[in-house]
């Protein structure tokens, strides 16, 4: 929680119920969320209105506290930084993401490398999938 007052004041923002909360729900969330998935989340007294959680989303992703990334459902998704290096697997039918803990991709990464003479910095991958709520629906 100090952590977070530190870092808004660090970048001028003034503290705020609301600013915190997002900051809160967003480092206990495993994964990246939308902002119609944080908003169900949120604390409605410190987010009273979509609007609001939108202009919260927009000035922490400004000031880089937040990380935002359009997937291929066309939504963004905002996360903290302190996720690390991660992938996710996200739901083409409802929007949902899970993480995968392990990333296999190192030796890719080495091979590329080898191939082409670059230095890898790093690297993106998005897999799409049918979550398991969306395919029990379909049965
Ligand atoms: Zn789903
Ligand atoms: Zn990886």
């Amino acid at each position: 929680m100090e952590d977070y007052k530190k870092m808004l004041k660090d970048k001028n923002l003034k503290v705020t119920k609301g600013r915190l909360a997002v900051l809160e729900l967003l480092n206990a969330s495993k994964v990246p969320m939308n902002a119609e998935q944080i908003y169900e989340d949120i604390d409605k007294e410190a987010v009273p209105s979509f609007t609001s959680l939108y202009r919260i989303l927009k000035q922490l992703a400004d000031e880089d506290l937040l990380k935002k990334n359009l997937y291929s459902n066309g939504l963004l998704y905002y996360e903290t930084a302190k996720l690390g290096h991660r992938h996710f697997i996200i739901c083409s039918k409802c929007g949902k993401i899970s993480s995968i803990e392990k990333c296999p991709l190192h030796e890719f990464d080495e091979a590329a490398a080898k191939e082409t003479g670059y230095v890898v910095e790093y690297h993106s991958v998005e897999l799409v999938g049918i979550c398991p709520e969306c395919q029990k629906k379909d049965e």
